[in-house]
């Protein structure tokens, strides 16, 4: 908590602190361990978590980041919150994001800019940056934002830490201030992947209240975890990896793709196979996702009306009413998103965007599938570059969608990714980190691959 207080003056991950009530939570917990009340240690108990500012928390304020719901506070915890506090967590706080998630560095809140912890002039990428930069700087130890294009693994990456984007419907949406209801998913960060895996194994399982999450067991993803004998030469003998061939091309920076290389050599000399494959659709991704993800959010959206939620304001009719909130209440990219998606979706030029992006979505997932019928996992940076300048691309909309291209096909095909730190790039004091996206098939969180040489 005194480092939280010392460093968050600087960093801006929060858009609301609870210190003093984490403070309390956990002399309450202390004073219950004391006393030898025997169910007052969970799983986590006392760890301090961050949650998105997308997530209702009912003891808290809960904006999207988004000024329309300045003032609200939701009378429930999202499910994954809920999940958190009954495993003992003590959730310290509401990190920033870009507006409803929107975004891809932070600087799309209505509230602040979030700063990169290795570099107080870069963004900590988006939209998930406060949940990123909180957990980078050790303000908490783990955190969890949402995914709906890239924005727990592109953050994860800016920042160096770990970030875990679950299969779509392994964690429950129920609370989560929807975006794009058929890419959302609620995702975890934390400073090592058993970290990761820990919070997943509490936030993940079925959720009567979000009829798309899964029914699938929910294993124990950390005690799954293998620690590799690096004594033993060879661990990951009988592993197949494939390095998304497009993904090292044009438009991505040497340092990045130097550290993918390093790191697909290492894992070589680990004994696993590393091959190049190829996603011939791998291009299309990233417009059929901004077809589709404004459509879906140009109709999610529409329940802030000014009525329901958030802010108040005084109008003489009802449509008066939804113009003013809506034009004072959203941001810039917010309400270019919903332009976006009302235009796609509008009479005479549905077939021509929203159908076509659909014929997309579908060819994605057989190349997503196809590829993973061959390689056990496929690899490839989490984002183009490195954290880059606040401001840099804040008058670019396409550049900074650009930027997207690493993330968003994972999305349109439902899978789980992991972003892991694997290298630097020169910048900041110290370097800025470099992510690796490791894609695996449906619900494979947690799986193992056979090693003829091991036993595991
Ligand atoms: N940057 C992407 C967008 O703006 C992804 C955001 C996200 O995953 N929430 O849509």
């Amino acid at each position: 908590l005194s480092r939280l207080r010392r460093t968050e003056p600087s960093l801006r991950s929060f858009i609301h602190v609870a210190d003093a009530a984490a403070e309390r939570e956990a002399v309450e917990l202390d004073r219950r361990i004391a006393s030898g009340e025997k169910d007052a240690v969970g799983p986590l108990s006392g760890v301090l978590v961050g949650v998105k500012d997308n997530l209702c928390t009912a003891n808290m304020p809960s904006t999207g980041g988004s000024r329309i719901l300045d003032g609200y506070r939701p009378a429930y915890d999202a499910t994954a919150v809920r999940r958190l506090r009954e495993a003992g967590a003590i959730v310290v706080g509401k990190t920033n994001l870009d507006e409803f998630g929107m975004g891809s560095t932070t600087e799309g809140s209505a509230f602040q800019v979030t700063t990169n912890p290795w570099d107080d002039s870069c963004v900590p990428g988006g939209s998930s940056g406060g949940s990123a930069s909180a957990v980078s700087a050790r303000q908490c130890v783990v955190s969890l934002g949402s995914d709906t294009g890239g924005s727990v693994r592109q953050p994860a990456s800016f920042c160096g830490v770990v970030g875990l984007k679950p299969t779509y419907g392994r964690v429950s949406r129920f609370g989560l201030m929807a975006y794009a209801s058929s890419l959302d998913v609620v995702g975890c960060f934390g400073s090592s992947v058993f970290d990761t895996a820990t919070i997943l194994s509490v936030v993940a399982g079925h959720d009567k209240r979000d009829s798309t999450s899964s029914s699938q067991v929910v294993p124990d993803y950390a005690s799954e975890l293998v620690s590799l004998d690096l004594l033993e030469s060879k661990p990951l003998t009988g592993v197949r990896i494939g390095i998304i061939q497009e993904t090292l091309g044009e438009g991505v920076a040497n340092g990045v793709i130097s550290s993918i290389k390093g790191a697909a050599s290492h894992l070589e000399q680990l004994g696993s196979v590393v091959e190049e494959v190829s996603l011939p659709s791998f291009s299309l991704g990233l417009p059929a996702y901004y077809i589709l993800a404004s459509s879906e959010a140009s109709s999610n959206l529409s329940r802030y009306d000014g009525i329901r939620y958030g802010r108040q304001v005084s109008a003489d009719d009802l449509n008066d009413l939804y113009g003013e909130s809506r034009a004072n209440g959203l941001g810039h990219e917010v309400k270019m998103r919903i332009l976006m998606g009302t235009y796609a979706l509008s009479a005479g030029y549905y077939d021509a965007y929203y159908k076509r992006a659909q014929q997309v979505r579908t060819l994605v997932n057989e190349s997503f599938k196809d590829a993973l019928e061959r390689y056990d996992i496929l690899i490839s940076p989490a984002a183009p570059s490195a954290a880059y300048k606040i401001g840099e691309k804040i008058n670019d909309p396409l550049a900074m969608y650009a930027g997207d291209i690493m993330t968003v096909n994972v999305n349109l095909a439902g899978l789980p990714a992991l972003v892991v730190p694997c290298g630097f790039v020169e910048g900041g004091p110290a370097g800025l980190p470099v992510g690796l996206q490791m894609i695996g098939s449906q619900f494979s969180e947690a799986q193992r691959v056979e090693n003829p040489l091991n036993n595991f």
